[in-house]
């Protein structure tokens, strides 16, 4: 972006401003347009005026109509001129004649925000027509949306085609997350340590195979460490088990040895007879889960195993959580391995931060600061980090 000259100019940004709303239409959480705005902010430092594009919610309903009502980005607006200190104008329309018209009075230094892309049912096609309509709108395109980057649609990607090399780029955030990737996928300081939790492998498949190829380090917590477990013969008890993934469970395991992988799966577990925070709860190892118990949370011993293996690592990636971490009584392991990455970050550890879940839980604990850089990106760093093009990199850089 730094090699486009805005003076003058109108550039049609994507930025991902899908943030969560309450029933009341407030913005629950605004990290996502407190991202974009150093994007913005330049263009308009730099004499240009912001063409803003974005999507929101799912609005496309069933029977092919549209709610509209619950996902425009009017909601958005107050908001963002907030932040950005001046007013933003908006268009209830996202292409034709009204846009622009209102596009192309447009004065520098002025913002105007664009209704939902997904309003139109070419934005998810990445349709072409609807696309070259998005292109007439600005002078530049700048791709700030990294959420979305692994989304082939016509405002993240398509769009791209209709500017010259010279007259597109990425914007800060997008710059931000690719760079900050590539420390851990390129040369990464070692040891390199990968954690993954969450609910299920077989959304994990293809980032445990590419990190297999990558860290010294793999360690697996969350439900999906009892598929390892069950796979192995252990007893899981009424764990979440994926019976159908239990080969491939033993072949990743067979793979992690051939590789000289250390693979660390949590040695006990706090089990519960029950999925609630008020369910009675104890201690035991992870393979020998009785029946009727599941395991919610990785243990104590499990704990000081990973907190080690975090503070010998160099670089630390960190994607889904250790256990229910949305229930107190089953949030200690996501909430030490946290701390134990903040810790190792302090002592000069590179550490990455990605996915939903735990990018809840280390704002929770008010720990964001203290990792070196956390990921805007759910699906879109996923597929990043399993050494995937994103379409609207690849979009940009071609
Ligand atoms: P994912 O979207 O795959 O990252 O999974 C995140 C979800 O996995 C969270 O909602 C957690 O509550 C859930 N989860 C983590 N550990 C467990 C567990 N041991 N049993 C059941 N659910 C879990």
């Amino acid at each position: 972006m730094k090699n486009i000259d805005f003076k003058g100019k109108k550039a049609l940004v994507r930025v991902d401003f899908n943030v969560p709303l309450d029933k009341n239409f407030n913005i629950t959480d605004d990290t996502r347009i407190r991202a974009a705005l150093p994007t913005i902010q330049y263009i308009l430092d730099n004499g240009g005026s912001a063409i803003l594009m974005s999507h929101l919610g799912r609005p496309q309903k069933k029977d092919g109509t549209i709610d509209r009502e619950n996902n425009t980005l009017q909601h958005i607006v107050p908001h963002l001129s907030e932040l950005l200190g001046q007013p933003v104008k908006f268009c209830d329309e996202t292409i034709g004649e009204k846009v622009e018209k209102m596009a192309s009075e447009l004065q520098p230094g002025e913002v105007l925000m664009l209704e939902n892309t997904r309003f139109y049912a070419g934005e998810e096609k990445g349709d072409e027509e609807f696309s070259r309509q998005l292109a007439k709108l600005g002078d530049v395109y700048v791709n700030d949306a990294f959420g979305t980057a692994h989304r082939a649609h016509a405002s993240t990607t398509i769009v791209a085609k209709f500017f010259p090399k010279d007259a597109r780029g990425f914007g800060f955030l997008m710059d931000a997350e690719v760079a900050n990737g590539n420390k851990v996928l390129n040369n990464p300081a070692r040891p390199l340590t990968a954690i993954l939790g969450g609910a299920k492998v077989s959304d994990k498949i293809l980032l445990i195979e590419k990190m297999m190829d990558l860290v010294d380090n793999l360690i697996i917590g969350g439900a999906m460490a009892y598929t390892f477990f069950k796979a192995q013969g252990g007893h899981t008890g009424k764990s979440l088990v994926e019976e159908d993934r239990l080969d491939m469970a033993l072949e990743l395991l067979k793979k992690a040895k051939e590789k000289g992988v250390t693979f660390l799966l949590p040695e006990d577990s706090v089990i519960a007879d029950n999925f609630a925070n008020d369910a009675n709860f104890k201690s035991a190892p992870s393979n020998e889960i009785p029946d009727g118990w599941m395991g919610l949370d990785i243990g104590e011993k499990a704990v000081t195993e990973f907190a080690k293996a975090i503070q010998h690592s160099k670089t630390i990636l960190w994607n889904g959580p250790m256990g229910v971490f949305e229930m107190s009584n089953f949030a200690n392991g996501t909430k030490s391995v946290a701390e134990a990455i903040a810790k190792a970050t302090k002592n000069g550890a590179f550490s990455l931060v990605g996915g939903g879940d735990s990018v809840a839980a280390v704002n929770d604990m008010n720990l964001a600061d203290d990792m070196s850089y956390v990921s805007t990106g759910g699906g879109a760093m996923l597929e990043f980090f399993e050494g995937k093009t994103l379409p609207g990199v690849a979009a940009i850089m071609e």
